[in-house]
């Protein structure tokens, strides 16, 4: 048996994979770099909600004029699609929300305060290249491998980017109900129903 560091047993009940494809037009050299990630980097801005942001996220861009890609094989540029998915997904799936931005006309960071919602159970099916599995298969494998349920958020209440406080909602594993306010004040017993106006942001100071 393979013996874990302390970072690799950590770490690895959040890692993942994503591959960075290209996929060449009018040749088969498709380019594809796997890369193990441990939170999904999500946008906010002009974005309502989760599955909205991680649609965005997997969307890819074409790649044409001056941007052409350069085919190694056949050495030459074509226009071609370049695209994110997710190959393996972890065990405990984590999202870093880009509400922290830096705004290229005053050149600082500021932070965007807009609604964002996030569900309460997400399914990653969509965005992984497993094989066809058959229904029995495809059965367990939603529930065990592709399907999330929220369980915790870390909070961050402030003014502005340098001004505030970062605290955690979290659920408690063992009756998986019960939810908990962890920060600078202690642990205090939080009601769920509430999630929404204290996570979402919107016209509340507090953002995800
Ligand atoms: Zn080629």
């Amino acid at each position: 048996m393979k013996s874990l560091g302390k970072d690799q047993i950590l770490n690895e009940p959040f890692r993942g994979k994503i591959l960075h494809e290209t996929l060449p037009e009018g040749c088969p050299h498709v380019s594809s770099l796997p890369e193990d990630f441990y939170t999904i980097p999500l946008t906010v801005r002009h974005s309502k909600d989760l599955e909205h942001s991680l649609a965005k996220f997997v969307q890819g861009e074409v790649m044409d004029g001056d941007n052409r890609f350069l085919c190694d094989q056949c050495q030459k540029k074509v226009n071609a699609i370049k695209r994110i998915c997710l190959s393996e997904i972890p065990n405990h799936l984590c999202f870093t929300l880009k509400r922290f931005e830096l705004d290229f006309d005053i050149m600082e960071i500021v932070l965007l305060k807009n609604y964002f919602e996030l569900p309460n159970i997400i399914s990653l099916k969509p965005l992984t290249h497993e094989p066809e599995k058959n229904e029995e298969e495809e059965k367990n494998s939603y529930t065990e491998n592709n399907r999330y349920r929220l369980s915790g958020a870390v909070i961050y209440n402030g003014s502005s980017p340098d001004r505030g406080v970062y605290y955690s909602l979290v659920k408690d594993r063992e009756d998986g109900e019960t939810w908990y306010k962890i920060g600078p004040q202690g642990k205090e017993e939080f009601e769920f129903k509430d999630f929404p106006e204290e996570a979402f942001g919107g016209e509340e100071d507090r953002y995800l």
